[in-house]
């Protein structure tokens, strides 16, 4: 691994691939800020920010997110000084609007792509959990609350979402393997591409993961 390199990855992987859970880790482990549009927006949501109201009223009305707001927010993001050695994006960018915006404000060293076959993004995400109130996420087997069915941050219930269940998480892939799988394209001509198997418990992803950042 180069010293004193930026690292600027992307992270890609189908719904229940666990790369949330990745991009914590190499955030943690190299010391770079784990960028997600999804948090911030919630997070803004919570706090009822400008943004958060923003966002709020669009959500609401059914709608989803502009590319140009989520674009906006990312480049101001990485801005901040905590980035100048480098961020992780989960989430982001998802289609070729935010792709074509991404290559305008940086250039990525890294894409990792967790790839997860369907029956196991179904069975993954089926036993996931998220808190009614602050939006903290869980999962049964491998991020269980410590009280069951009660949020570890904010105590509050956690529910079962209808996004969480089978006929919503097929649609989500669809848009997955449409929208986002062909932007890895564009990164696969740059040699930046790494595939990861992310078959296995968090921490036999999380070292295929080191061996792909190691690896230069
Ligand atoms: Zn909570």
């Amino acid at each position: 691994m180069k010293e004193g390199v930026p690292h600027i990855i992307c992270l890609f992987g189908p719904q229940g691939s666990g790369k949330g859970t990745q991009a914590e880790r190499l955030s943690a482990w190299l010391g770079i800020p784990h960028i997600s549009p999804g948090n911030i927006f919630r997070k803004a949501m919570a706090d009822e920010t400008d943004l958060g109201k923003q966002v709020a009223d669009i959500i609401n009305s059914g709608h989803l997110v502009p590319d140009e707001v989520t674009n906006t927010l990312m480049r101001e993001r990485i801005e901040q000084e905590d980035c100048l050695m480098g961020f992780v994006f989960d989430g982001y960018p998802r289609n070729t609007a935010q792709n074509d915006a991404l290559h305008a404000m940086t250039q990525l060293t890294h894409a990792l792509v967790i790839d997860i076959p369907e029956e196991e993004s179904l069975h993954r995400i089926g036993e996931r959990r998220v808190c009614s109130q602050c939006g903290m996420t869980y999962h049964l087997t491998f991020k269980p609350s410590k009280v069951t069915g009660v949020c570890d941050v904010c105590g509050s219930a956690l529910t079962h979402r209808d996004d969480d269940k089978p006929d919503a998480i097929r649609k989500r892939l669809d848009i997955y393997h449409t929208s986002t799988e062909p932007l890895i394209t564009s990164f696969e001509q740059r040699g930046i591409v790494h595939r990861i198997n992310g078959m296995g418990s968090i921490d036999d992803v999380w070292k295929r993961v080191q061996e792909a950042i190691q690896k230069e």
